[in-house]
């Protein structure tokens, strides 16, 4: 597997060919992930939202970090990842524009409120929802992209008798145990390298 950076233009792709990512932000040292939905447009992320934590945590601090990524198999993929910052889209006439240009990107999508706008029920009593819209702007992002290369053969860890080497150590250990087996056979007082090849040669029984 070979892992390469993506350009800007094709990590920009990436977020424009998606939806889905993890949103990241952090009151103080803690820092806070949670799975929606954005549509990217023109250097911005647009989503939609209620009050709750991760609101009240970026307006706190407009810091966060966007992970979204194309996942084929642990040997291939696309990920970006995106730092920038949060910005309300606030129900008043300056933003009046740019709440109905996010409303028009949003609801390309089907049913595209409802991850954000559903009942929700937390420790026994309902959230009271209230809509927020909002964009992270001021996008630096860095994309990596994971490409399955040529099948690496995985190194054979056997010892192998033809090819390392050490079969001449090991053949030459082998016949000096049995050469000394065979002395070890040879009747006393005899030398056995004589006496074996008398013996080979029918000249003693
Ligand atoms: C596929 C998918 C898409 C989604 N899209 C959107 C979207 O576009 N917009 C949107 O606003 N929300 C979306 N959500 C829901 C989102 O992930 C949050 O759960 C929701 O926004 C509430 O977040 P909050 O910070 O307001 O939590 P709060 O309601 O304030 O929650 C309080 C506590 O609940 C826990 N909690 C919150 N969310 C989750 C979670 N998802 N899983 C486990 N624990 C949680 C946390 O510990 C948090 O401290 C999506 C969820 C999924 C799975």
């Amino acid at each position: 597997m070979l892992i390469q950076e993506l350009t800007r233009l094709a990590s920009l792709d990436l977020l424009a060919r998606t939806r889905f990512g993890r949103l990241a932000c952090a009151q103080g040292t803690q820092p806070y992930v949670v799975p929606f939905y954005f549509v990217y447009d023109n250097d911005c992320l647009y989503s939609f939202s209620t009050v709750g934590q991760k609101i009240e945590w970026m307006r706190a601090n407009p810091l966060v970090c966007v992970e979204a990524d194309e996942v084929v198999s642990p040997e291939q993929w696309m990920s970006v990842i995106v730092f920038g910052r949060y910005e309300e889209l606030l129900d008043t006439p300056e933003y009046q524009g740019v709440r109905a240009f996010a409303h028009t990107l949003l609801k390309r999508h089907a049913v595209w409120w409802e991850p954000a706008y559903a009942k929700t029920i937390l420790h026994r009593t309902e959230r009271p929802l209230v809509p927020v819209v909002y964009r992270i702007h001021g996008l630096q992002i860095t994309g990596h992209r994971a490409i399955p290369d040529q099948p690496v053969t995985p190194p054979d860890t056997r010892l192998s008798m033809t090819d390392s080497g050490e079969d001449c150590w090991l053949q030459s250990l082998l016949r000096q145990v049995r050469g000394k087996r065979k002395q070890s056979r040879a009747p006393a007082g005899r030398r056995p390298l004589l006496w074996a090849r008398r013996r080979a040669s029918g000249r003693i029984a």
